[in-house]
């Protein structure tokens, strides 16, 4: 392993080697076992490292393929790496492909500490909306949800019960950088029932059986907490219970249900329809 001085008031270390110790802890973010014992995760692409650093995130380690070195932005991103504490790794291409497990990968790769936000932190306001995800099985449906809620400018999103982990590589990657953005809270069901008693707002659930329409729900009245179900079993019975009305989104033809995500935007855009303008700008095409 070579050190080379950079723009970075630091060194960044120049790794070609598989079986160099921090690529090998690197690539073991792969796994949940690793995440948690490191306290870590991995999100590729310059421009979100690049908003990551933006938002606060604290970075551990920058990896950027040799073709990086010189560009401006990463040359800033390392910089940044450095005087946060991080450490900077010039690695191959054959490197970059390891630990992305990609064929074409991002320049840039940021490892960055795992933030969680305590339920007991969370004060809703008027207007504000957070959503609960009931043991929300699939990544890339916990990706577009937090993706949605970055979009739609609600407040976060609550994990209920056994969850996919939020910092998978395929959760990340489906959040397409709005896992840096979005506070992600983490609950046991009981624990969920009782911060519930104490929500300040409509508790909103979506149910098959649901009884209301969601389009003919007020929401612009105090904050409202979202409550979306299982992808297999829906909401069981104790979560159902605990909400303020349960909503229906009508369908025609033959699909049982919408997706977890699809549901989970139809009813955001609806809760948020009169905080959700185009500028005058956006009017000109
Ligand atoms: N088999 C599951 C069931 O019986 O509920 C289907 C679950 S669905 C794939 C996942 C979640 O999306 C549901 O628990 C509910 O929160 C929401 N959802 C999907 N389609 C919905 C609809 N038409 N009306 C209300 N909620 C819906």
């Amino acid at each position: 392993m070579n050190e080379r001085p950079t723009g970075a008031p630091g060194q960044v270390k120049e790794v070609t080697s598989l079986a160099n110790p921090l690529i090998k802890d690197i690539k073991a973010l792969a796994l949940k076992k690793f995440r948690d014992q490191q306290n870590a995760f991995m999100a590729e692409g310059l421009k979100l490292v690049i908003d990551a650093l933006d938002l606060g995130w604290q970075i551990k380690t920058l990896v950027f393929a040799k073709a990086g070195r010189g560009n401006a932005a990463v040359e800033k991103a390392a910089a940044r790496t450095v005087a946060a504490g991080g450490t900077v790794l010039e690695v191959s291409e054959k490197v970059l492909v390891a630990i992305t497990r990609r064929d074409n990968p991002q320049m840039v790769v940021g490892v960055f500490s795992q933030k969680i936000l305590p339920l007991k932190d969370i004060r809703a306001r008027d207007g504000d909306v957070w959503v609960a995800l009931d043991r929300v099985r699939d990544p890339g449906n916990l990706g577009t949800v937090i993706r949605t809620v970055d979009a739609v400018g609600a407040r976060g999103v609550i994990l209920v019960g056994e969850t996919t982990d939020p910092f998978s590589v395929e959760t990340v990657r489906a959040t397409m950088g709005s896992i840096f953005a979005v506070p992600v809270a983490k609950a046991t069901p009981e624990a969920f029932l009782a911060w519930r008693k104490g929500f300040p707002g409509l508790v909103a659930g979506t149910h098959l059986k649901g009884a209301v329409d969601y389009r003919s729900v007020d929401f612009s009245k105090g904050p409202v907490l979202l409550v979306m179900g299982n992808e297999q079993q829906g909401l069981p019975d104790s979560l159902a219970e605990s909400c303020d009305r349960l909503l229906r989104i009508p369908q025609a033809g033959r699909a049982d249900s919408l997706n977890l995500a699809v549901a989970t935007g139809v009813v955001l855009f609806e809760i948020r329809r009169g905080a959700l303008k185009l500028e005058p700008e956006d009017n000109k095409s």
